[in-house]
């Protein structure tokens, strides 16, 4: 039940409110906030509009975006929003521990990160639609997108 006077205020947020947030788990967003202290978010940056992506990071800038309009337009958003969150947060781990404006990979041997036939076809697809080349680095956020305890485990020890 709504606690008294907080029933006119429902339904309204401040425009600041991402939409993507709504769909993260209460897990994911408590963890969103700790991390929006430290690098921009954004949701649907101009980039986001250039390019056939579901998120960016932004290594020069620091910065990471979330297609929002493009994954709700698509099957299963809520599952592809956290994936998306947290595969742009093992980028913002691969800048933060180089620092260097460009990113390195965090150095998880290839061997030890296998991946299905389905990334691996998300693999060359984000290498095309982003017009990257950081095949390692991507080979680590996609491995990674799945296991959220390894990616707060990376930007704790490199961002936090
Ligand atoms: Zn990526």
């Amino acid at each position: 039940m709504p606690q008294p006077g907080t029933m006119a205020s429902a339904g309204r947020r401040p425009l600041t409110t991402m939409v993507f947030l709504e769909v993260l788990s209460d897990d994911t967003v408590a963890f969103y906030r700790r991390m929006a202290r430290h690098i921009r978010i954004r949701e649907d940056a101009p980039i986001c509009r250039q390019k056939e992506i579901y998120g960016w990071y932004d290594f020069p800038k620091s910065e990471l975006s979330i297609s929002t309009e493009r994954i709700i337009s698509r099957p299963q958003p809520h599952h592809a929003i956290e994936e998306t969150f947290w595969h742009e947060l093992v980028h913002a781990a691969q800048d933060c521990k180089h620092n260097n404006g460009e990113g390195q990979p965090l150095g998880i041997a290839k061997s030890a990160m296998p991946l299905g036939p389905v990334q691996m076809e998300s693999l060359r697809n984000s290498l095309r639609s982003s017009g990257r080349s950081g095949q390692p680095m991507e080979h680590e956020a996609l491995w990674m997108e799945t296991k959220p305890g390894k990616v707060r485990w990376v930007v704790e020890k490199y961002c936090l």
